[in-house]
Parts: structure tokens; C-alpha cells; sequence
């Protein structure tokens, strides 16, 4: 039987595309795509978000405020984030949030705080998190050691292998990118051989991180079949198999109709 694998991207970003998202979701449909989580970084694209997740069936919302924007996290922009999780069922996590001391957009302590924030705000919704650490590992899981309990998301992971250890301890999930797909990226796909299957996510990050052969290209939620066909490979596993495994995980995370 000729099955076509079933895609999840669990993390892009729609209103960056460089072409409409309906045409986007059109192409990936054809490669396998049956569902996105399109991401908020900051209080415009989180309004953005719930505009794509009421016009398309397949699109699903996190929202949050990116440490890169942690600047403007003002406490009106956090009630924005609460009162719509608390109406909005296609809003399945809060984020993306964490700590990116690579580019320093805004103060560590900005970030820091921003990030509590969030983490609360999950732990109140029962939501997971997605969350976006750079360059930050211990700051990362210090904050993490005093929030209240959640489960997510540490998206495209490119930390430690001793930092992925924590975290999967944790009960974390990992997502993987095209990154995997770079050849320098040998750390990565060590982290990648060494994650549960049961933790993997798959994810674009699109337009960002296209995969190998698509390198330097805008990306699309469609390339998910491209980093999920690498990540079969490198596994030694039919990409069937692993679609459904990823599709699995991303129902058991975000909790979404299958
Ligand atoms: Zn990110
Ligand atoms: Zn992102």
C-alpha cells in the first residue's frame, strides 16, 4: 500500500512567509502536511495567530512573547495571552518563550522575568510550553527549577547533550529542525540519536532554517517531510513509522483533536 506519511510542523511562523499562508498550506498539504502550530512572538503576530487559526481547520496557535521581545512585555499584552487561552480551544500552548542571551535584544532580566511569567501562565491554563533557550542553558533551567511544574516543548534544540538529558528528565519533548539536516550539525544529531522516540517533535521554524537541499531558500511547514525524511534516515526508520510516532507525540503534548 502506497501511504503518504502524516506531517506535523510544531513550530513556524505564518505571517513571516514570503507567500500567503494559504498558498503555503496548499503545497504542504501535497507533501503530507495535516497540521501546524503557528507561533507568537510578540503582541501584533499573536493577534496575527488567531486570525490563521480561525481560518484554517489544520492551524493551531501558541502564543507568548519571545525573549527577543521581552523588552515590551507589558502586563496588558500578558492578560491579551490570558483571557484568549481561556477562550480560544485552537490555542494549544503559550509561547514561544525562554532565554536567548545570543542575541541580547533585551536584558537578561527582562527576559528572565518574562519568561516566569509565561510559565505561570501556563501552569494556570494547563498548557504546555514552547520554549526557545539559546546560549542559556544553566539560566534556562534555573528558571525552570523555580516555576511551577509544566510539560513542553524546548524547540529547535541545539543545547547540550548533557542540557537535553535535563530536560528530558524533566518530561520535556525536543523539537528538531532543519538544523539536523546542516552538515556541521554532528552535536545535534548525537542529541537526536540519543532522544526517546516518544520525545521527539519535528518542527520548521519556517520561513527560518530551511533543510538540506533547500538551504539559503525561504522555508515552508511543508519541509517538515524534508526534515522528517532525514530524520527517519538518520534513524534507520521508515519515514511512516516515524511520522506516526511524531504525529502521536505532538497529539499527547498539545492535546489537540487527532
Ligand atoms: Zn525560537
Ligand atoms: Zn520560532
Amino acid at each position: 500500500m502506497n501511504q503518504t506519511p502524516r506531517w506535523v510542523d510544531t513550530h513556524c511562523h505564518l505571517e513571516m512567509l514570503k507567500e500567503p499562508a494559504a498558498t503555503a498550506l496548499e503545497k504542504g498539504a501535497a507533501l503530507g502536511l495535516r497540521r501546524c502550530l503557528t507561533i507568537g512572538t510578540n503582541h501584533q503576530t499573536n493577534q496575527e495567530v488567531l486570525g490563521f487559526c480561525g481560518r484554517f481547520p489544520e492551524v493551531y496557535g501558541a502564543l507568548g512573547c519571545h525573549p527577543h521581545h521581552a523588552k515590551d512585555f507589558v502586563p496588558s499584552y500578558l492578560e491579551f495571552i490570558d483571557q484568549a487561552l481561556g477562550q480560544n480551544p485552537k490555542l494549544v500552548a503559550v509561547g514561544e518563550c525562554g532565554l536567548d542571551f545570543f542575541y541580547g535584544f533585551s536584558e537578561p532580566e527582562l527576559q528572565t522575568q518574562a519568561f516566569e511569567a509565561q510559565l505561570r501562565l501556563a501552569h494556570k491554563h494547563q498548557k504546555p510550553v514552547v520554549i526557545h533557550s539559546r546560549e542559556a542553558e544553566t539560566a534556562t533551567l534555573a528558571v525552570l527549577k523555580t516555576a511551577p511544574p509544566v510539560r513542553g516543548v524546548f524547540h529547535s534544540f541545539t543545547s547540550s547533550l548533557e542540557m537535553a538529558q535535563q530536560v528530558l528528565e524533566q518530561g520535556f519533548y525536543l523539537g528538531f529542525n532543519g538544523i539536523c539536516t546542516f552538515p556541521k550539525s554532528e552535536a545535534v544529531r548525537e542529541v537526536l540519536k540519543q532522544t526517546p522516540k516518544s520525545r521527539l517533535l519535528l518542527e520548521t521554524d519556517a520561513p527560518y532554517l530551511s533543510p538540506v537541499p533547500l538551504r539559503g531558500k525561504p522555508n515552508l511547514p511543508g519541509n517538515v517531510s524534508l526534515v522528517g525524511a532525514f530524520v527517519a534516515e538518520f534513524l534507520g526508520l521508515p519515514a511512516l513509522e516515524l511520522a506516526e510516532i511524531c504525529y502521536q507525540n505532538s497529539l499527547d503534548l498539545f492535546g489537540w483533536p487527532s
